[in-house]
């Protein structure tokens, strides 16, 4: 099979989705890859390191598209890309359809076959490759939140661990999935106090097991929301319903209850977010400030350690694409149960009940 890597083109978007170690496996099996040049170089991979592996340097985007049979990437295609994408032409990447109308017409229309990272799932329900993405989201979540706290960027002026003889800082984090676990390990690590909701007990339980005792959690409802905003230094939205748009956990009139400075980290912003107030922004302009709450709203976060998010990402994608490059995704798909899960539209038709669900199309 012809694989090709395009470069990605989502703003900050540093990684890669397949290394010099991948390309390798993938030629010795007898496949051909197509690097799109650097597409590697801010993830540490050199043209080099991968034509030493087998690969083929290609100059423009549009030889990588209009050449392969599989387009490996990261992130969802930019509109610049969508006119790339052809019929029966299979993408493999993360996609987060339910957030975006317009890429979801854009694939349709293309006739390509869409098999999205996301929502590739095991018979136990885990999401094996948003799992590592969202171990870095998670860490990033309480960096990211501990440097917008600082006065100089328009936060509290809180430090989160506190120091001897000063409160630490509160830490809300809705959704105690894999971004909730981390964040929760990473805040209570600096020392601040963590307060974790989910509707799931079970993951409650888990957490009140692993987790030290500073970190409090507590059932998920609109009540106790209302009444643990108005406290709290930092709130991250980790709230994830597989595939589809996320549930609003926290409404715009529930700013009103925060105290000016606090910060929101919406890590679920790619699937549309769990916040109201959140929209979508980049890592060259990260924040922006509704009622005085500063929001962090980046929809690629990962993006920004490309050398630990890229080597991450591909440690759970390359079973895959060696899957699909060997049997085809029609082959595959029948036969794994979690490729299965993945496929979200072929050939303009929608087929995951989620993102038909967001559109109101045909399932
Ligand atoms: P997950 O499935 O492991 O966890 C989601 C949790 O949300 C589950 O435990 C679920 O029970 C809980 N939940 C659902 N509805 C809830 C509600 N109303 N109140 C409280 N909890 C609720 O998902 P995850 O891997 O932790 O991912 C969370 C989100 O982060 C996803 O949208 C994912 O796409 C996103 N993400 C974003 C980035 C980024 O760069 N911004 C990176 C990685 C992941």
């Amino acid at each position: 099979m012809v694989i090709g890597v395009p470069r990605e083109m989502k703003n900050n978007e540093n990684r890669v989705g397949l290394t010099p170690a991948g390309t390798h496996e993938l030629v010795k099996r007898g496949h051909q890859v197509l690097i799109e040049t650097h597409a590697g170089a801010a993830s540490g991979f050199r043209n080099d390191d991968y034509e030493d592996a087998g690969a083929e340097i290609i100059l423009t985007e549009d030889e990588v598209w209009g050449r392969a049979e599989m387009i490996i990437k990261v992130k969802e295609p930019e509109e610049l890309e969508y006119k790339m994408a052809r019929k029966d032409q299979l993408i493999f990447c993360f996609f987060h359809f339910a957030s975006n109308r317009k890429l979801t017409h854009a694939m349709m229309d293309s006739g390509a076959v869409c098999l999205a990272y996301e929502t590739v799932e095991t018979t136990n329900k885990v999401l094996p490759i948003l799992v590592p993405m969202s171990e870095v989201a998670g860490r990033m979540a309480i960096q990211q939140g501990a440097r917008y706290l600082e006065k100089p960027v328009m936060g509290r002026g809180i430090l989160l661990g506190g120091v001897p003889g000063v409160t630490p800082g509160k830490v809300l984090i809705i959704g105690a999935g894999i971004v909730g676990v981390q964040a929760a390990k990473m805040a209570s690590g600096l020392g601040a106090h963590v307060t974790i909701l989910d509707t799931n007990i079970q993951r409650l339980r888990y957490i009140n097991d692993v987790l030290p005792p500073h970190v409090v959690t507590m059932f998920s409802s609109e009540y106790n929301i209302r009444q643990l905003v108005a406290n709290h230094d930092l709130i991250v939205g980790a709230v994830l319903v597989t595939g589809e748009v996320s549930p609003k956990v926290i409404t715009r009139d529930m700013l009103k209850l925060m105290r000016p400075g606090t910060v929101i980290v919406d890590v679920s912003v790619d699937q549309g977010g769990c916040i109201e107030t959140c929209k979508p922004t980049t890592h060259e302009n990260p924040t922006y400030i509704v009622d005085g709450i500063l929001h962090y709203c980046v929809s690629n976060m990962p993006g920004a350690v490309p050398y630990t998010s890229t080597i991450a990402l591909t440690n759970s994608t390359f079973p895959y694409i060696i899957e699909l490059a060997d049997k085809g995704w029609r082959k595959a798909c029948l036969d794994n149960y979690e490729l299965l899960k993945g496929l979200n539209i072929i050939s303009g038709e929608v087929v995951y009940r989620g993102v038909a669900a967001a559109f109101d199309l045909h399932y």
